[in-house]
């Protein structure tokens, strides 16, 4: 069994603290995705379980043990990199059975193994082939099998779609899932696309500045972001966010910059009166309504047949999207009436970023 748990881990090059106390616990066979923003410190993250950097701080338990001081080599775990790293002068067969025969497996043994994994991963037919005579999609799974037949306790995959095409990256994304699926172990997998961390994670870690913002399902991540950054982070298009302050007359409205006030939910928030608060609501729980409590102007239009996109602004600068069903047109500069669906909406302290949701 592989689990993988952190503990208050810390990583500091020189001066600079680069992963800030990090508790994590993966459970056996879960596929648990790190997204964050480009150097929020993914890939150290991910190279500190593999070994390959070591710690500052901390506990890494894989199993049930502290490898803190274990070699890479003897973690049991397989990375695949954005990079693939084949070796250029081997043949595919011979990048998949290198590994293996650098513990002396038995020749025998080497070879079946290698053709169930190239089998599994559609690249029979190019095990006589070098890398450089392969498309990108191809070297990405033969990097994968590499990975794969050296049947590791647990997957490390650090941004391994980043240099495929869009249709290319989509089709990986459900091959490695059902790889995931097939194989039953722990993968750990990087990412800076939250699409790709919503549609392939069990977990999700969202990652900001060397220090978890949170960890949960994807939907729960979605349904209850703990947080401003979580909110905004997850979710295309992004969460609006509608800043001003509670009013002290009334708990459930709310007094936006510029003047125009926007009802709040009766329950389910801990918000109070004067306190500076951000209303966030997403593009697709905006209506248009004659009587909406926010004027927008509009500034672009995209129809996409199927469903529309507006784009404005309100009257204190704030951007807002509306992420419509259907065809729905607007005028460029037109003021449209607007309104958030008050039972969706989040609401978060400004000071802190922190949901004010009650449980
Ligand atoms: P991510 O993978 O999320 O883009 P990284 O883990 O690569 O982020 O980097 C996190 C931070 O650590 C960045 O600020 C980066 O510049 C810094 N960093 C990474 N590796 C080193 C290193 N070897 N020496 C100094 N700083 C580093
Ligand atoms: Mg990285």
């Amino acid at each position: 069994m592989a689990r993988v748990e952190l503990k208050q881990v810390r990583k500091s090059f020189g001066s600079a603290e680069v992963i800030k106390g990090i508790d994590l616990d993966i459970a056996h066979g879960e596929f648990c995705v790190f997204v964050g923003p480009s150097g929020c410190g993914k890939s150290t993250l991910l190279r500190m379980i593999s070994g390959l950097e070591p710690i500052s701080g901390g506990d890494i338990v894989i199993g049930d043990e502290v490898v803190n001081d274990i070699p890479a080599a003897d973690r049991g775990l397989a990375m695949v990199f954005q990079s693939y790293a084949l070796y250029p002068h081997m043949t595919v067969r011979q990048n998949l059975s290198f590994g293996l025969e650098n513990i002396n497996t038995p020749r025998a043994e080497i070879d079946a193994k290698v053709e169930e994994v190239a089998k599994m991963l559609q690249i029979d037919m190019l095990l006589a082939r070098r890398p450089k005579d392969l498309s990108g999609g191809q070297r990405q799974r033969v990097a994968i099998g590499r990975a794969v037949v050296r049947e590791p306790r647990v997957f490390l995959f650090d941004e391994p779609l980043s240099n495929l095409d869009a249709e290319l990256r989509v089709d990986m994304r459900s091959e490695i899932t059902a790889l995931h699926r097939r194989l039953e172990n722990t993968m750990i997998y990087v990412t800076h696309d939250q699409v790709e961390a919503m549609t392939m994670a069990d977990k999700i870690a969202v990652l900001r500045l060397g220090a978890l913002e949170q960890f949960g399902r994807p939907l729960d991540l979605y349904n209850r972001p703990r947080n401003l950054f979580v909110a905004g982070f997850i979710g295309s298009p992004k969460m609006n966010f509608l800043a001003g302050r509670v009013s002290t007359q009334d708990a459930r409205l709310l007094e936006l910059e510029g003047g125009e006030t926007v009802p709040l939910p009766a329950d389910g928030f801990a918000q109070r009166p004067g306190e500076a608060v951000t209303l966030g609501v997403r593009p697709n729980h905006m209506t248009m309504a004659e009587d909406g409590p926010a004027g927008m102007t509009v500034r672009s239009v995209e129809q996409l047949g199927g469903e529309s996109y507006i784009y404005g602004t309100l009257a204190n600068g704030t951007a807002l999207t509306l992420h419509l069903p259907g065809q729905i047109g607007a005028t460029i500069g037109e003021t449209l009436r607007v309104a958030p669906k008050t039972e969706e909406v989040h609401l978060f302290d400004t000071d802190t970023g922190l949901s004010l949701r009650r449980d």
